[in-house]
């Protein structure tokens, strides 16, 4: 069924440069996401280049009763839904970033990603907490938690956040730290994009000249046997230690690199932050299955941007996540079938967690900590609808697979609608509720997990 058109009067008071409309020159490049199987349709998309017309767009948006959702990259914008009624507010244009390399320390605009931002650090020796793929936006990323490589040593990206700016539902531009705003900055701090519209992040970053990092690539057949081989290794591999072991069958295009191009293959990720010879040492039971491939190495932090292979172009996936316990040697089976040669997977990932995500700091924000030992994503490609069933079937088979040793989800890697109270713990739901309706009562903000207002 069509929707009626809205009609949206543009007002004198802000820059008809700054809001698009549907049909206008850019609006339909404006609404793609990462994934090419959402269709937003907003009233309108405010483009704005500062935090003065950010707030402008939030005022103009609640004198008309329209709701804003913010978004920056839209790596995570299908749980947003369909986005009538609302303006969809692009930070993309809010990409300034000042590095201080002594104070350790950036500040960084919301629409900026992590490509924005790393190969600089890495150029002066320091590391954000930074993830898999440099396109994602520091924005959702750091608002919904943020595990990457650096994660097992130092946390969530979330929590290594110190101010964040943000325009309120009030239309008012505000600064949240530790001394301003704390129950705001409190629950920007994992509770996710719906307690204002944020124009910009200051974070601190950690020293790193090198990583002994790459990947061991087996032969997807072997899949079994690597994933059993990598769960016993881990409860003894430290905090400095990350590895992810995936299965990734890599599609025959020509930006892909030749040696994996259209090859499927299991492989262990490795991000050692200690000396080389610690690293071998622990890798030394891997090597022995004998990995076809073999990159792990000394390099500088910048190997860590990319070495994940993330697809950086938009493409239309359906996925599936969870936190697991762990990965028991009857749910290693059931997945190797489903995953292996000729899967229509083309991801499935388990992250090895735990380390200093499951200790809480003192004053962090409303993502303290993450549970589980390992983080599952798994991703099939739906090229044409009728791949959607086989797709479908074989991520209902992983999270069946995995159901028992569930303990939750993480927010950023879900990728449906949901109700966003089943991320947190009572306690932690009803005060993000709290202060929603302290900061947004008539729930302007939409946040892709959203979090309504306490009545
Ligand atoms: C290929 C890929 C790789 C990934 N790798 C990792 C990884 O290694 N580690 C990890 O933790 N996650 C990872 N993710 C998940 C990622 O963290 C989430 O998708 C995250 O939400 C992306 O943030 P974004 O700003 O790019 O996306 P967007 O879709 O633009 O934003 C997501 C949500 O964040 C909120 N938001 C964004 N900007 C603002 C703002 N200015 N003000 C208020 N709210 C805002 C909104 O609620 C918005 O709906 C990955 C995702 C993909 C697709």
């Amino acid at each position: 069924m069509r929707r009626p058109a809205m009609t949206i009067e543009l007002d004198t008071d802000i820059d008809p440069r700054t809001l698009i409309r549907p049909g206008r020159p850019g609006f339909d490049d404006l609404r793609g996401t990462f994934n090419v199987l959402d269709d937003q349709q907003p009233e309108a998309i405010a483009v704005p280049t500062d935090a003065d017309e950010v707030a402008d767009v939030v005022r103009w948006a609640h004198r008309r009763g329209l709701r804003v959702a913010a978004q920056s990259t839209g790596h995570n914008a299908s749980p947003l839904g369909s986005l009538r009624g609302t303006v969809l507010l692009n930070t993309s244009r809010l990409t300034d970033v000042r590095i201080d390399a002594a104070a350790r320390s950036v500040r960084a605009g919301a629409g900026t990603r992590w490509r924005d931002v790393s190969p600089q650090l890495a150029d002066l020796g320091l590391a954000a907490l930074h993830g898999s793929s440099p396109e994602v936006g520091i924005a959702g990323y750091s608002l919904g938690g943020g595990i990457g490589w650096l994660s097992r040593k130092h946390g969530l990206q979330t929590n290594a956040i110190t101010a964040i700016d943000v325009v309120t539902a009030g239309g008012e531009l505000v600064r949240a730290d530790r001394e301003h705003e704390p129950d705001l900055f409190w629950a920007l701090r994992g509770g996710g994009g719906s307690f204002g519209v944020v124009t910009g992040f200051e974070f601190g970053v950690q020293p790193l000249a090198q990583v002994y990092a790459g990947a061991l690539f087996y032969p997807v057949e072997r899949i079994a046997d690597v994933l059993h081989a990598w769960t016993a290794l881990l409860p003894g591999f430290p905090e400095e230690m990350t590895t992810w072991c995936s299965t990734i069958h890599f599609p025959p295009f020509p930006e892909v690199p030749e040696p994996v191009r259209g090859r499927s293959f299991t492989i262990v990720l490795v991000a050692f932050l200690g000396a080389e010879a610690d690293g071998r040492a622990l890798l030394e039971p891997l090597r022995r299955l004998g990995p076809a491939m073999d990159t792990v190495a000394v390099q500088p932090p910048s190997a860590l941007h990319r070495q994940a292979m993330d697809p950086e172009s938009p493409l239309p996936f359906r996925a599936t996540t969870a936190l697991l316990e762990e990965l028991t040697p009857s749910a290693i089976d059931d997945v190797a079938r489903i995953a292996g040669a000729g899967s229509p997977l083309g991801l499935v990932e388990f992250r090895h967690l735990g380390g200093a995500l499951h200790r809480a700091t003192p004053d962090a924000g409303a993502r303290a900590t993450l549970p589980g030992e390992i983080g599952m994503l798994s991703l099939g490609v739906v090229p044409v609808p009728e791949a959607e069933p086989a797709v479908r079937e074989a991520l209902g088979g992983v999270a069946a697979a995995t159901a028992d040793q569930r303990v939750g989800d993480y927010p950023n890697f879900v990728m449906q609608p949901t109700d966003a109270s089943r991320f947190f713990d009572a306690p932690t739901w009803a005060r993000l509720r709290q202060v929603k309706a302290a900061y947004d009562p008539g729930d302007l903000v939409r946040g892709n997990h959203h979090v309504p207002p306490a009545r």
